[in-house]
């Protein structure tokens, strides 16, 4: 316990109520207060004299009041307070309105700072609304004047009142804070210490000096978490007794024959990393990263087969019920025949299913089982699990152990996912992750042809859908929802179904979207897989890992609504097969944003340039799904901008740990490493 943990209540000048609106913000005690940085900050060193005042700028300006007025405005039933000010050198006014009582405190001849926009009003300059700073004789002002903070804030705390209270709380306390950085650290990585590097932070004193404290403190953030995962990699690396699940037994042998073509180089090289890790007892934590329609599934299928060779079981989780009952259709007609059990665990069966299967699973009866994320973290408990394999498609999201905890001793585990990881990203949060990764695509695919195309041209597109289901093609469109849940709001879709059927036949289009029952779902996508019914109209329900290699044709109505990794999911359900699939997009051009997405996706088909992308249009966090994990919510650190500290930082922390594994030598490091990342990183032990 430190006074950095005493809660701001205690803080002069912070009373219960605006309190409650500080922790609503999150700012709960003096630390949190002292960490809480601006959003931005507002220039105000340049003192404007009054006779250079420019309309439509913001301005600060120091003058004494001429004189003041105060009136009611009849129609808005506002009122108004008027400051004539002077500087000695000009005239300008000053308007507030619902300032009740401010004509009072203005009397003539107060000096003032004020800062704010600046109109013309009758010839003559007025700051409409500004901040103001009444200041004593020879008084400078603190809030106007220098490099000012401008901070996130809730209703009923101003900016001025927190900068108040923020700089009282930086004399009270820095004086005593203690750097917890060594000070040789700091001096051979040219660091500001820990005090003057807040308080530059709250003040700056310019640009520059600005830039060295945020140095600092990005580098704090990124060195905490770079020390945690050090110290959990030391422990994972030590973390054995999962089962030991030997290469080269029988099933996965004879599977492997039986597939309807050959491995990729790297689908074999990547299946080769991953039997070697489960073939030893300590647990594989392993990353299997690939495009869209890059194989990965194979590759999955295979591994299982070892978790089964040797005695355990395995488990696949994937994101949708579709594409696990998908799975499951397929995965059934090609292992049952070799005499491998196969379970699907999902939300639509019954409660005397469920309870039979669940039983079935513990006894060991089913080999293998299939389900969402959520059915299969639930209550499930096996008899022996040997290999779990979550199938994020691109919802990466951390691969948190605790989640699995319960599921047989010790699983091995492979995360699949379609998302290149960012390097910055993969060192920060992956750091203790292997990862694989198939590269290239298997042979003799073509890549999809990408469209966005205009409502003139849509009826050359229907031609086209006519020709392709002539030769035996299938058609997915894809409609947007509007409403933000599924089961609320289907109606772009059916009115776009009832349309294909008239121009099409109602024999030749089907409709697939989330309210449908699991049955009805399962009979409309084996009619399409079979080409009874060639075009399939959609929500998004389709997006992941669904696997029809017929179709060529990917139809996306309102493409400016979706997402860069979405639309590039969506084109990955066709070009499955040797043929030329396209992809189609219609869209109204939207947002700035909208249009660089759908000019991103038609000029790529490749999955990391994708990314890249995306990376640029909404940052690294959002699209890996760190973000809400908390691993990676820097108040100040960037991951983009910060390669380069981030580096540094990991660097440092490797050395650190690798020579001092107890951090005896730096006890408020560890403290700090442990408080914020203890349960986030499930990190053993205590500081
Ligand atoms: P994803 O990586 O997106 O999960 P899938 O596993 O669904 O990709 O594979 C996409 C398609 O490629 C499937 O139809 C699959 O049968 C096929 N496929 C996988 N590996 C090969 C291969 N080595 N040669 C030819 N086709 C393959
Ligand atoms: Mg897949």
């Amino acid at each position: 316990m430190t006074v950095l943990d005493s809660s701001i209540r205690y803080l002069n000048g912070v009373g219960p109520v605006k309190a409650s609106r500080l922790e609503r913000l999150g700012v709960r005690t003096l630390g949190d207060l002292l960490f809480f940085f601006p959003r931005r900050y507002e220039d105000r060193r340049r003192i404007v004299s009054l006779k250079d005042l420019q309309a439509d700028t913001v301005a600060a300006s120091i003058v004494t009041v001429v004189s003041t007025d105060s009136r009611l405005s009849v129609k808005k039933r506002i009122s108004l307070t008027r400051a004539i000010v002077s500087d000695g050198h000009g005239l300008a006014s000053a308007l507030w309105f619902n300032r009740k009582g401010l004509d009072r405190l203005l009397t003539s001849g107060t000096r003032l700072a004020l800062y704010g926009k600046v109109a013309k009003e009758g010839g003559m300059a007025q700051f409409v609304a500004p901040e103001f700073e009444i200041l004593g004789e020879d008084e400078v002002p603190v809030q106007i004047g220098g490099i000012v903070a401008v901070y996130s804030l809730t209703a009923g705390l101003s900016d001025r009142w927190l900068r108040k209270i923020i700089h009282r709380l930086l004399d009270q306390v820095l004086p005593e804070l203690e750097d917890h950085m060594p000070e040789s650290l700091l001096r051979d990585l040219d660091l500001e210490p820990l005090g003057p590097a807040i308080r530059e932070m709250h003040c700056p004193v310019s640009p520059e000096s600005w830039k060295r404290a945020r140095r600092r403190l990005a580098f704090d953030e990124l060195f905490m978490l770079q020390v945690g995962l050090a110290i959990r990699r030391r422990s994972v690396g030590e973390l054995r007794g999962a089962p030991r699940l030997p290469l080269g037994g029988p099933l996965r042998r004879k599977i492997e024959h039986s597939l309807p073509f050959e491995l990729t180089e790297d689908q074999s090289r990547v299946l080769a990393e991953i039997g070697r890790d489960m073939s030893s007892d300590v647990t594989m934590n392993r990353l299997l990263q690939g495009d869209v329609g890059s194989g990965k599934t194979a590759v999955a299928t295979l591994a299982m087969m070892q978790a089964v060779d040797g005695g355990t079981q395995a488990a696949l989780m994937v994101p949708t019920s579709i594409l696990a009952q998908q799975h499951a259709i397929r995965l059934r007609s090609f292992l049952e025949p070799h005499g491998v059990k196969v379970g699907l665990l999902t939300g639509g069966l019954s409660a005397k299913e469920r309870k039979a299967l669940l039983k079935e699973i513990a006894e060991g009866s089913i080999d293998l089982v299939i389900g969402t994320h959520a059915v299969i973290q639930e209550d499930v408990v096996f008899r022996r699990l040997g290999l779990i394999v979550i199938d994020e498609q691109h919802r990466f999201g951390v691969l948190q152990r605790g989640a699995l905890g319960g599921k047989g001793e010790m699983p091995h585990v492979l995360v699949m996912t379609a998302t290149p990881i960012p390097r910055t990203l993969a060192l920060s949060v992956y750091g203790d992750l292997s990862v694989s990764v198939i590269r290239t695509m298997p042979e003799g695919r073509i890549p999809v042809k990408t469209r966005w195309i205009g409502d003139h041209k849509v009826d050359d597109l229907y031609g086209f859908l006519d020709s392709e289901m002539d030769r035996g093609r299938r058609i997915f469109w894809v409609c947007p929802l509007i409403e933000e849940s599924e089961h609320l709001n289907a109606r772009p879709l059916e009115e776009r179904f009832d349309f294909l059927v008239r121009r099409f036949g109602s024999e030749r289009v089907s409709m697939l979207h989330g309210r449908m029952s699991m049955e009805e779902r399962r009979s409309v996508m084996e009619e399409f897989a079979s080409g009874e019914s060639p075009l399939l109209a959609s929500t998004t329900v389709i997006e992941v890992g669904v696997d029809v290699p017929e179709a060529t044709v990917m139809v996306i109505e309102g493409a400016e609504r979706f997402g860069l990794s979405q639309l590039h999911q969506l084109r990955g359900r066709v070009g499955r097969s040797d043929e030329q699939s396209w992809c189609f997009l219609l869209g109204k051009p939207g947002t700035q944003d909208g249009n660089r997405r759908l000019e991103a996706i038609c000029s790529s088909s490749d999955g990391f340039e994708v990314a890249e992308a995306d990376m640029a249009i909404r940052g690294p966090g959002e699209i890996c799904g760190t973000r809400q994990h908390g691993l990676t919510d820097f108040k100040v650190a960037d991951l983009i901008r910060d390669e380069d500290l981030l580096t540094l930082a990991r660097r440092i922390a490797i050395d650190m740990v690798g020579r001092d594994p107890n951090l005896d030598s730096i006890p408020a490091v560890k403290e700090m490493v442990f408080r914020m990342y203890r349960e986030k990183l499930e990190l053993a032990g205590t500081a």
